[in-house]
C-alpha cells in the first residue's frame, strides 16, 4: 500500500508520498512517520500539525538571518515581476555585477572575483575545475592531483565526493575522480575531548601535507581543499595553528589552497568568512547556503586576482577564458535575495552579533558535561556539537533517536552519525540557547 498523508491530516492531491525519492533520508522510516514543516518565521518553523519548532540549526545552515525575511520574500517578488531570467553567457544584468562586488567586499583584498553556481555542490565542482584549468592557464598543466581530507564534506557532485572523505558519499559510485588524495582528518578524541574553540592539540597533522608532496610530487598537485571547520562530519574544529600550515605548505609548492565555506561563509563564525576569523588566505573560498540566507538556491567561487588575472591573460583577445558555466549563474531572482541578505547581515550587524553571543553559546554547549550517553563537546562561532557514545554494534541509532526525540520536543537539530550538530540563526536569543541545551539534556536524559 502506498504511503499518505493521512497520518498528517493533510490532504494534497495526490495524497501520496511515493513520488518523492527523498534525499539523504530513510524514505522508508520517513514516509512511515512523516515530519512536515508548513511555515517559517523568524526562530521557529510550524508542522503540519500546528506545532511550533526552535530552528538550532538554520535549517540546513543556511538561514542565517532567521525565517520569513520580508527583506527577501518582497525583492524576489519585485525581480521575478521585473525580469524574471536573464542569460548568463554573453549577456548580463546589473544585480548580478553589483553582487560579486559586494561579496568580494566581505573578503580580504587579494580575493576579488566572484563565479556564481547554484549550490555548494556546484562551487566545489567549480572550483577544482578552475584550480585544474589555472595550472594548465600557467603552463602547469601536469598538476592535475588534488587532496582533500579524511571526513570532509565538499557536496555530492562527482568532485565534491572524490576530495570528500566521508565513505559512503563516495563507495557506492564507483571511482569518481582519479588521482585524488587525502590529508587525515584532525580529530583526536584522547587529545582533544571538551576543547573550548580551536584544539591546542593537532597543528602537526598539517605537516601530512608534506607527505603528500613528496609522494606525488608538487609538479602533479593543483589544489588542497579544506573546510576550515569540517561541519557535516560532525563539527571538527581545526587545532590552533593547523590552517596557518596548511597554507604555508601550498605557498611553498605553488599548491592552491581552496577553503571550501558553504557553512562558514556568511558569519556563522563571527566575521564575514573564516579567512578572516583565522587570519589564513586562501586561492579559492566556495560558499553558498548564506549567500541567499537559503531562500533561493545560490552558490558562488570566490577567486584570487592572481587566478582571474591568469585566465584573461592567457586566452586569445575576445575568446572565452573558461569554458565552464550553468544556465542559472547569477539568476537575477538569487541575485536579489543575494543582495537582500546582504542588507539584513549589515543592517542588524549580524556577524557582529554572532561573535557576541559566541562565548555564551559555548558555555551553554559545554553545560552539558556530563550528561548520559555525551562523549565530547565541541563549538565555534554559532556552531556547536554534542557527540554521543554510540549503541554496540549499532553506529549512528542513539544519535537519530536523539534528534527525533529533539525534534518531537520542540527543537530542530542536526544530526551526523551520533553526533547532534547545533547551528541556529543569528537572530538567535539567549533564552532561545538555554531552550536548545535543557531539551537536548531532557532528551539524553531519556532515551537508551
Ligand atoms: N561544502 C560544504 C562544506 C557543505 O557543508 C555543503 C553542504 O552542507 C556542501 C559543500 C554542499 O552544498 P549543497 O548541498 O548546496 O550542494
Amino acid at each position: 500500500a502506498s504511503k499518505t498523508f493521512e497520518a498528517t491530516q493533510f490532504k494534497p492531491t495526490p495524497n501520496n508520498l511515493e513520488a518523492f525519492f527523498m534525499p539523504f533520508t530513510s524514505n522508508r522510516a520517513f514516509k512511515a512517520k512523516p515530519r512536515l514543516f508548513v511555515k517559517a518565521e523568524g526562530m521557529h518553523y510550524t508542522t503540519i500539525e500546528g506545532r511550533k519548532v526552535l530552528d538550532a540549526s538554520a535549517g540546513l545552515w543556511c538561514m542565517n538571518c532567521g525565517h520569513g525575511r520580508k527583506e527577501i520574500s518582497e525583492a524576489v517578488a519585485r525581480q521575478i515581476a521585473e525580469m524574471d531570467y536573464a542569460p548568463p553567457f554573453n549577456m548580463g544584468h546589473p544585480s548580478s555585477f553589483e553582487l560579486a562586488s559586494r561579496v568580494a567586499a566581505l573578503l580580504p583584498a587579494g580575493l576579488d572575483h566572484v563565479f556564481f553556481t547554484n549550490s555548494g555542490s556546484e562551487s566545489v565542482d567549480s572550483a577544482l575545475k578552475i584550480a585544474l584549468a589555472y595550472h594548465r592557464a600557467r603552463g602547469q598543466g601536469t598538476r592535475q592531483k588534488l587532496i582533500g581530507r579524511d571526513r570532509g564534506y565538499h557536496g555530492v557532485g562527482f568532485g565534491g565526493i572524490s576530495v570528500g572523505g566521508m565513505v559512503n558519499n563516495r563507495k557506492w559510485f564507483g571511482n569518481a575522480l582519479n588521482g585524488v588524495d587525502h590529508l587525515p582528518h584532525t580529530y583526536n578524541r584522547q587529545e582533544m575531548a571538551y576543547s573550548k574553540g580551536m584544539p591546542t592539540w593537532g597543528t602537526h597533522l598539517a605537516d601530512e601535507l608534506e607527505k603528500l608532496v613528496a609522494l606525488h610530487d608538487a609538479s602533479n598537485i593543483a589544489a588542497v581543499i579544506v573546510e576550515p571547520v569540517a561541519c557535516s562530519t560532525g563539527v571538527l574544529v581545526p587545532p590552533q595553528g593547523y590552517l596557518q600550515k596548511l597554507r604555508e605548505i601550498c605557498t611553498k609548492h605553488g599548491i592552491l589552497l581552496i577553503f571550501d565555506e558553504v557553512i562558514t561563509g556568511f558569519g556563522r563564525l563571527g566575521a564575514s568568512f573564516a579567512t578572516e576569523y583565522f587570519g589564513v588566505k586562501p586561492d579559492l573560498i566556495t560558499c553558498a547556503k548564506g549567500l541567499t540566507n537559503g531562500s533561493i538556491p545560490m552558490g558562488a567561487v570566490i577567486v584570487s586576482k592572481d587566478i582571474y588575472d591568469t585566465f584573461m591573460g592567457s586566452a586569445a583577445e575576445g575568446a572565452i577564458e573558461l569554458f565552464h558555466g550553468y544556465t542559472y549563474s547569477a539568476h537575477p531572482v538569487a541575485c536579489a535575495a543575494g543582495l537582500a541578505a546582504l542588507d539584513i547581515y549589515k543592517n542588524e550587524g549580524l556577524f557582529d552579533r554572532v561573535k557576541e553571543l559566541s562565548p555564551y553559546w559555548e558555555q551553554a554547549i559545554h553545560s552539558l558535561k556530563g550528561t548520559k550517553h555525551i562523549v565530547d563537546l565541541r563549538n565555534i562561532g554559532l556552531i556547536g556539537a554534542v557527540e554521543l557514545e554510540p549503541r554496540a554494534g549499532k553506529p549512528g541509532a542513539r544519535g537519530q533517536e536523539a534528534f527525533i526525540a529533539a525534534y518531537e520536543a520542540g527543537v530542530l537539530t542536526r544530526v551526523t552519525g551520533d553526533t547532534i550538530a547545533m547551528s541556529p540563526p543569528f537572530i538567535v536569543e539567549k533564552s532561545q540557547i538555554d531552550q536548545m541545551v535543557t531539551t537536548l539534556r531532557d532528551v539524553l536524559n531519556k532515551i537508551d
